[in-house]
C-alpha cells in the first residue's frame, strides 16, 4: 500500500498549503486524490465551503440532507478528474487545524458518488495517520 502513502503525504502537503487552509475550530480539511492503476495521480482536490455543484445538490437531496450541499473533497475529484476512464482508486484524508491526519471515511453523499464510478478501491485516512480499505 505504498503508493497509497505517498498519495496520503501528497494530500496533506496539499491542504496544508492551499490558501483555504486555516485554523478555523469550525471548520474541517478533506483532500480526496484519485489515482489510476500504476498509483499516477489523476487529480487531488479538497473540500469547498463556498463552492457548490449540481451533483452535490442531488445527491444531498437523495439522502434527505440537502443542507450538506456544499463540495466535498471526494466529489469534487469525481467531477474534475479529466480521465476518469483510467480511474482505479481513491484516497481521502482529513486534517485537522494541528496539521495532523484524522477520520475521513466517506459521507454517504460521496459513497453514492464513488460508487456510481469507476473506482474500485477507496482508501481513508484514520487518527493515527493510517489507510482504512473502505467497502464501497
Ligand atoms: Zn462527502
Amino acid at each position: 500500500m505504498t503508493k497509497e502513502y505517498r498519495t496520503m503525504q501528497k494530500l496533506k502537503k496539499y491542504i496544508v498549503s492551499s490558501k483555504e487552509y486555516t485554523e478555523d475550530l469550525h471548520k474541517y480539511f478533506v483532500g480526496s486524490a484519485i489515482m489510476d492503476k500504476k498509483g499516477q495521480i489523476l487529480t487531488m482536490q479538497m473540500n469547498s465551503y463556498s463552492k457548490t455543484h449540481p451533483l452535490m445538490v442531488k445527491y444531498a437531496k437523495g439522502t434527505k440532507r440537502p443542507e450538506r450541499s456544499f463540495l466535498h473533497a471526494e466529489l469534487t475529484s469525481l467531477i474534475k478528474c479529466r480521465f476518469m476512464e483510467q480511474a482505479y482508486e481513491m484516497v481521502i484524508v482529513r486534517i485537522n487545524r494541528h496539521k495532523e491526519f484524522c477520520l475521513a471515511k466517506p459521507c454517504e453523499i460521496c459513497s453514492l458518488g464513488i460508487k456510481n464510478s469507476n473506482i474500485k478501491k477507496v482508501y481513508y485516512s484514520n487518527h493515527i495517520g493510517e489507510l482504512i480499505l473502505y467497502n464501497i
